[in-house]
């Protein structure tokens, strides 16, 4: 069958708030799904909710996807036979599919106060029942209705579910089996008219003929009435055929708790702004519930899509780790072409990251840094600190890296590696290096202990690139206009 249908997977967001790693690992699997299938993915957008949905965060998602370089075949921007993509420019379609479930007796009015449901369920809960809806509107006559309206009741449309279980074979999860008392009917359009996402998802689903729905785990209790739906509306011949089904594992964050979207650990602008790569992001999330092969963690965009299968994700809950994500986009920076990572860095060495003034940054000192930052960075953002040495006119004043590198005699040891620096060759680090090593020597202290004023005294930092090769950049007039200015502070 998977030959004969061309797949259409789709992705449909709400544009509510900002993108979150969740939302972007669901859009990753069924890019990947598609693109592995060589089948359309379908990007729609589910803003019929006016109250919570934004153009901002519409806006956001598209420019996240374009960040993260995903493509879709039909939806805004690229249009497509199905079109409107937006759901809010789809209004008569739902509205007119509801008119038919409720013409067809798939569907009926129910006029239940919120005050006369809560009463109800409460009951059925002492009661040990179960607690969804009752059907007390199933049947209503057409007298009944009148004297409903006549009270002033408003209704709302609920779908009639069948009285029988639903089962379906979930691609991660197997076969699943739904009991009728545990999928009651449900409502599909408000009292105001306004239709609700079990309805118009669906129906979208359907018309878009959409052959996979691969979406997170917190949806699948909806799956069971959407598969009733759906055979209402072949029935109606709206629907073709009911979608194959796959649920994504939840993602656990911190203490073992499920990821919620308001996690600042969960928002996709995170990464962005720390410099991660979208190709070190999207390897990451991809692990959240699949893996590559058991002995490889790190692969690019392509691989990910050759080898992506649907069947070979995990039903177990996924571990979020942040530690593991900024490994894997060091990872990705270090297989960056040298000259790409210096194109990638270039954000992050202009205002406001830079802490220098514009007109000292020096290109060709950014150039011949480059390389050995290129090993240590596991996020772009931190490339300002590690140079930001040679573009100030002085180091930063950090205190505690002062005090921490500062001890012993410290004037002593940057007397002599002064001297030693002023006559060695700075064409070369290895000289330099052999110039502290054996300043260290006349002072008793090991290359580690002998390195570290050196370093704060030219950058301010106790951590930072490799420093032979920091000190040759920045040439050995600075360096030693650095260390002169240290001696003057050690002496008071
Ligand atoms: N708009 C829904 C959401 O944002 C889509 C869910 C689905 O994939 O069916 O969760
Ligand atoms: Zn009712």
């Amino acid at each position: 069958m998977a030959n004969a249908t061309p797949v259409r997977v789709r992705f449909c967001p709400s544009p509510t708030g900002n993108p979150h790693v969740g939302l972007i690992r669901t859009a990753l699997f069924n890019w990947a799904y598609a693109r592995h299938n060589k089948g359309s993915l379908v990007f729609r957008i589910e803003d019929t909710d006016a109250a919570r949905d934004s153009e901002e965060s519409y806006q956001q998602l598209l420019d996240s996807f374009h960040w993260l370089g995903f493509d879709w075949d039909e939806g805004p921007e690229v249009g497509g036979p199905h079109a409107p993509y937006r759901q809010s420019q789809r209004m008569d379609i739902y509205k007119d599919v509801a008119d038919k479930l409720l013409a067809a007796g798939h569907a009926y009015h129910c006029y239940c106060t919120t005050e006369e449901l809560d009463a109800r369920r409460e009951a059925a809960r002492q009661a040990g029942r179960p607690s969804g809806y009752d059907g007390t509107c199933r049947e209503l006559t057409a007298e009944q209705k009148a004297a409903y309206e006549a009270e002033g009741r408003t209704s709302i449309v609920r779908f009639r579910m069948p009285d029988e279980p639903i089962t379906f074979t979930d691609l991660v999860r197997g076969e699943l089996t739904f009991t009728p008392e545990n999928v009651p009917d449900y409502g599909i359009v408000r009292a105001n008219g306004a239709p609700l996402y079990t309805l118009v998802n669906p129906i979208d689903d359907a018309l878009m003929r959409i052959t996979h729905v691969l979406r997170g785990e917190d949806l699948l209790s909806s799956t069971p009435r959407q598969i009733a739906l759906y055979k209402a509306l072949i029935e109606l011949g709206v629907a073709k055929e009911i979608p194959a089904f796959g649920h994504l594992p939840y993602v656990m964050g911190e203490g073992n708790k499920k990821l919620s979207k308001r996690d600042p650990q969960a928002s996709l602008n995170l990464y962005r702004d720390r410099g991660f790569l979208p190709e070190g992001l999207l390897n990451y999330l991809a692990l959240l519930g699949w893996s590559f092969s058991a002995d490889q963690d790190i692969f690019s965009v392509s691989e990910l899509i050759e080898k992506f299968d649907i069947a070979d994700v995990n039903a177990n809950p996924a571990r979020f780790d942040l530690k593991k994500a900024e490994a894997i986009n060091a990872d990705h920076i270090r297989q960056l072409d040298v000259k790409d990572f210096i194109a990638a860095c270039e954000p992050w060495l202009k205002p406001p990251h830079a802490n220098w003034a514009p007109e000292d940054f020096d290109q060709a000192a950014w150039e011949a840094i480059a390389p050995h930052a290129q090993t240590r960075l596991t996020v772009l953002s931190d490339i300002t600190a590690n140079v930001d040495f040679l573009f100030l006119k002085e180091p930063v004043e950090d205190e505690a890296s002062w005090t921490k590198a500062m001890k012993g005699d410290p004037a002593a040891l940057l007397t002599t590696a002064r001297a030693k620096l002023a006559d060695a060759d700075w064409t070369s680090p290895e000289s330099l290096k052999e110039a502290v090593l054996a300043a260290g020597e006349e002072h008793g202290l090991k290359l580690g202990k002998a390195q570290a004023p050196v370093r704060v005294a030219v950058t301010g930092r106790t951590v930072g690139l490799p420093l032979f090769e920091s000190l040759e950049v920045l040439g050995k007039e600075r360096t030693l206009q650095r260390i002169d200015a240290a001696l003057a502070k050690l002496a008071g």
